[in-house]
């Protein structure tokens, strides 16, 4: 593709191009009604190429992450979060002519505006702006024309000495400063160079367009050592023709963007990072400098939260540059900036070069900065947080996780119908001559479940009931697809940790645990869990002080399939003194939890359950305790019988409204266990015994067959899930169905015992030894309960995957 770089006006009306960006970045009131991976990401291509078109470029490359969206632009970057959106472009664009419209469309969303932010330098060429970028007054009346009813009123802010090097000009306004609930701890780093080093820009030119450079985007972001910079991010990078290079960079739910201006005339280049941890960020401007080696730098480290990081440490000096100022500039609206400048001749020679010195009484920053020898650190950075590492699995590479583990796993199906499934049986028995009795697992069923799921309940986050499916294949895709777990002990804990999911998607939701497993859970920091009792309180308090704790209350519908309300959950005359309890044991109470019973039948019983909590959270507001976590727990059906989900979701979602509005930001997870797995697997049984009777009262069997998997292994589902199950044969050819003569049957297990039958009375055709029994939706709990009982074998050893592409 030739585009040439961002000249949108002809070359030669400018004195060069103008590489500093304007940026707007744009913080929304999620939506209730918006799918968790929805809410901005909605608008459509169509769409934000019209506000593109509005801000004077174009969208050259994409990439999505299961976080949020880059675009590359034709003059810089776009990111789109379901509630976070930025903009960043260059050159002689308009980029605040799309604010107006983007309110517009998102009004439609249903999403509020919450935090507006504009940022950029000074630009290197002010007087060939054009309207509304002319002057930063011109900006900043625009903005508050745009967005003018949506918030209050903003401030904006002039860092830095007006009579060297560059400027930073910030606007700023927050609709909601004073709320504790919203996530404030993003930092955002700008590193702005100018003077780059020619022969570091060289590797920005397009070879075959100029004679010189790279050969493609790919060798530019290598040669340059930029990919160095990201060894963990997923690039989308861009070499324009004849120069210039853009590139994109997703790691979890941060991003960084690079674009550089290489023509020593006007040479820039610009690094930004938003959303990294602050051990990532310690050494980024040495590293961006080290790159490009520039005359000048200048870095602005910015958080909507005052305590953050960004205000308590600087970066690493680049070796080889001066520390010249430091401003640091606190917010009205809460949040702030620090602005450092750097320059590769130190504070004396500027003066013998008679460039003008900083004075002491600019600076507003409490302790005045030096300047500092090169290289040296002027601070420390925090310890590094645990990082979120999101299980190992970056969220950036959620989507490509998910296509491994269903290529690794699947053969493909057109779609679930008994018709396709019993090709794919068949072939399944060819080729790996099963002869008694297999499983057959359609991932695409898990897939679908999980699509259903976001978009009927998108604020409550799954966290899958390991115990009730724990097949290796949907625990992967599960987990790729950004899933947390339940885990009930030490060994469903390793199950997920060994695919890399990290202990913070975990919920250890046993409220009874043993001490052994308190500390296994202690040592792989999988801190949060449930509790019903005081004695287990005394327990974590003791062995695991620093866990984060939810109280498990009695909600339940007496209805379910397995009730377990006699045994879990502190009735509501508990939950006062258990909350004391943990507050004198000095305990971190984190949240309520509650699980209705599995199999739950009343649609009611979630919604109540939520009221009930909500109770619970008041409680422990009263007491001190600021939870964040409610947990709504399992219950729900899988789709084969009971209640479906779009039937009870917007209940829920309106409970939730109601008790627990967006705006609060306290998390909902959930533990839906038969939800994911009861319909993803199929039984194929083979029938190895049989017997005929002739009986003279017409009620009684006529028919019996002997399949190898009974009441002791996979059927225990009938005693312990109280399930029913089907069988149908498999027909052996593709044909269409006759009708034949069906026979009363009963279907028995292989063990001796007397217990152990599948199915009674049930109409099947004729069958004979060596023929298969198909029994669907045996995903929930049933080769995890069975034993060896008699010396018969699990038949989970032997599954097989599929994935279907529709229902
Ligand atoms: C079993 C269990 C679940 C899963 O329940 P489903 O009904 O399968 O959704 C969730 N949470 C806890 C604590 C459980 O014991």
């Amino acid at each position: 593709m030739t585009v040439h770089l961002a000249y949108n006006d002809a070359p030669d009306t400018l004195p060069g191009f103008e590489g500093s960006e304007k940026r707007i970045e744009i913080d929304f009131y999620p939506s209730p009604q918006q799918p968790a991976t929805g809410g901005l990401r909605q608008l459509s291509k169509d769409q934000l190429d019209e506000l593109m078109t509005l801000a004077e470029c174009e969208i050259v490359s994409e990439r999505h992450s299961f976080d949020f969206d880059a675009y590359v632009l034709s003059e810089s970057s776009l990111f789109v979060y379901p509630t976070k959106f930025v903009l960043k472009t260059c050159g002689t664009t308009r980029l605040l002519n799309c604010v107006k419209k983007l309110i517009d469309m998102t009004s439609t969303l249903d999403m509020r505006l919450r935090r507006f932010k504009f940022t950029r330098a000074s630009y290197k060429y002010p007087q060939v702006q054009p309207a509304p970028h002319q002057s930063f007054e011109q900006e900043v009346d625009t903005i508050e024309k745009s967005i003018g009813d949506h918030v209050p009123p903003g401030c904006s802010y002039t860092l830095g000495d007006g009579r060297q090097g560059l400027q930073w000009f910030v606007y700023v306004t927050d609709a909601d400063r004073i709320n504790p609930y919203m996530d404030r701890s993003r930092v955002t780093v700008e590193v702005c160079m100018t003077e780059l080093k020619e022969e570091k820009a060289e590797a920005f030119y397009h070879l075959e367009a100029s004679g010189k450079g790279s050969t493609d985007a790919y060798a530019a972001t290598t040669n340059s050592g930029i990919s160095a910079i990201f060894p963990r991010t997923k690039i989308d990078d861009f070499l324009f023709e004849p120069c210039g290079y853009s590139m994109n960079g997703l790691q979890d739910d941060a991003f960084s963007t690079i674009h550089i201006t290489p023509e020593p005339e006007f040479s820039y280049a610009s690094v930004e990072l938003c959303g990294y941890s602050s051990d990532d960020l310690q050494s980024v401007v040495a590293d961006a400098a080290a790159v490009f080696k520039p005359g000048q730098l200048v870095v602005s480290m910015s958080s909507a939260d005052a305590t953050s990081f960004a205000f308590e440490s600087s970066p690493l000096t680049p070796s080889d540059m001066y520390l010249i100022d430091v401003t640091k500039q606190f917010f009205s609206c809460g949040g702030g900036v620090v602005f450092y400048r750097y320059a590769s001749v130190g504070p004396e020679e500027q003066i013998c070069k008679g460039v003008p010195v900083p004075i002491e009484d600019k600076f507003s920053c409490s302790t005045p900065p030096q300047c500092y020898e090169p290289g040296h650190n002027m601070g420390l950075f925090q310890e590094p947080e645990e990082k979120d590492q999101l299980g190992g699995l970056q969220p950036a590479l959620k989507q490509s996780a998910t296509s491994t583990v269903i290529e690794r796993y699947c053969q493909q199906l057109p779609s679930s119908s008994d018709k396709d499934m019993d090709i794919f049986l068949r072939s399944a028995i060819e080729k790996h001559g099963f002869d008694e009795v297999f499983y057959a697992v359609d991932l695409g069923v898990v897939y679908r479940m999980w699509q259903s799921w976001v978009k009927n309940l998108p604020r409550v986050e799954p966290f899958y009931a390991v115990k009730c499916f724990g097949d290796k294949a949907v625990l992967a895709l599960l987990a790729a697809m950004g899933a947390g777990f339940d885990c009930a002990s030490p060994a469903e804990m390793e199950s997920v940790l060994s695919l890399g999911v990290g202990p913070e998607r975990i919920v250890y939701a046993n409220p009874c645990k043993k001490i052994k497993h308190l500390k296994y859970a202690q040592d792989k920091r999988v801190g949060l869990m449930t509790f019903d009792t005081e004695a287990e309180l005394r327990k974590i308090a003791l062995h695991f002080p620093a866990a984060q704790i939810m109280l498990r209350i009695r909600a339940d519908d007496p209805a379910a399939r397995c009730p377990l309300g006699d045994k879990y959950g502190a009735e509501e005359c508990e939950v006062e003194k258990l909350i004391l309890l943990a507050r004198e044991l000095d305990l971190d109470l984190m949240g309520i939890s509650f699980h209705v019973g599995s199999g739950a039948t009343d649609p009611s019983s979630i919604p109540r359950a939520i009221s009930v909590a909500k109770n619970a959270f008041l409680c422990g507001s009263q007491l001190g305790f600021h939870m964040k976590v409610l947990d709504i727990g399992g219950g729900f059906s899988g789709g084969a019988d009971g209640v479906a989900l779009e039937t009870v979701a917007s209940s829920i979602n309106t409970a939730l409204e109601t008790h627990f509005p967006a705006v609060e930001g306290v998390k909902i997870i959930s533990e839906p266990g038969r939800f994911f797995a009861e319909a993803c697997a199929t039984l194929c049984a083979n029938v190895f015994g049989k017997r005929v009777r002739q009986s003279a009262e017409p009620h009684l069997d006529t028919h019996a067959y002997w399949i190898p998997d009974g009441l002791y292994s996979s059927f225990n589902c009938l005693l312990y899930d109280h399930a029913t199950v089907t069988a149908r044969p498999l027909p052996m050819v593709d044909e269409e169905k006759k009708s034949v003569k069906l026979w009363q049957s009963t279907v028995f297990g292989p063990t001796c015992d007397g217990l152990d039958q599948v199915l009674r009375s049930v109409p099947l055709p004729e069958l004979e030894t060596g023929d298969w029994l198909v029994f669907k939706n045996m995903g929930a709990y049933t080769a995890c309960a069975g034993s060896n009982f008699n010396g018969f074998e699990s038949p989970s050893a032997n599954t097989v995957y599929v994935f279907s592409e529709q229902q």
